[in-house]
């Protein structure tokens, strides 16, 4: 009796590793990692902008790399940035062309025009990524305001896309500087996918709060990781 309770146990488990895996594979919708390690992740939208370079600076002096979601529209004017960008070992993602709204375009237009509006935003970031970065492998999306829809899924999955959205950002709030930092570090968790912004407004208070937050996060033990290692 215990032996073919045991068998049936391992069945289980075995089922389970399986299934698990093939959940993985499927997921294309992230806001954490799934870990219990003391490793997180920074990224950054609405660039390449007037902060870039700063963030950039910040990044080298902790030798942390970061995920870069930038807008199709700017890349043709900031293309210094992008390569600097990419030489310095970070990743890019597409953030959309032209920073539309879905929530309000959802409210306008059909299900099939809103997918269509979609692809077309993806498909010309590729291109004036591509026209920058031969042969760069774009494989994370994240939408203007983290719109998330299932229909969101059908389209970015024909191009192979992950969504990656974030377990915590709040550095676009009219808040004090010091407000945003305790957001932020209450806010630290194992896994966690963290937003700043470096461009579309003034992001002064994100780069003071930012190396601050870095600071923190590397008192308390924890690492930056790239998306890269944990999401294929
Ligand atoms: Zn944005």
């Amino acid at each position: 009796m215990k032996k073919v309770f045991y068998y049936l146990l391992s069945i289980f488990f075995l089922f389970s590793i399986i299934f698990a895996e093939e959940f993985d594979e499927e997921k294309i919708f992230f806001w954490k990692i799934n870990t219990k390690e003391k490793i997180i992740f920074l990224t950054f939208d609405d660039g390449p902008g007037e902060y870039t370079k700063e963030v950039l600076k910040i990044l080298d002096k902790y030798n942390i790399k970061a995920t870069f979601f930038v807008l199709g529209e700017l890349v043709k004017y900031k293309k210094q940035i992008i390569l600097e960008i990419f030489r310095k070992g970070h990743t890019i993602g597409s953030h959309t062309f032209s920073h539309k709204n879905f929530y309000d375009l959802s409210k306008k237009f059909t299900l099939q025009e809103c997918k269509n509006i979609l692809e077309e935003e993806l498909i010309k970031t590729k291109k004036e990524i591509d026209s920058i970065l031969d042969k760069v492998e774009i494989k994370y999306v994240r939408l203007p305001n983290g719109f998330y829809r299932k229909w969101v899924d059908e389209v970015v999955k024909k191009y192979g896309y992950k969504i990656i959205n974030w377990s915590y950002g709040c550095d676009w709030l009219n808040i004090s500087e010091g407000e945003m930092l305790n957001r932020y570090i209450s806010s630290l968790q194992p896994g966690g996918i963290y937003l700043f912004h470096d461009g579309g407004k003034d992001r002064k208070k994100t780069i003071k709060v930012l190396e601050k937050f870095i600071e923190y996060v590397i008192s308390k033990g924890y690492k930056f990781d790239i998306l890269n290692n944990w999401i294929k």
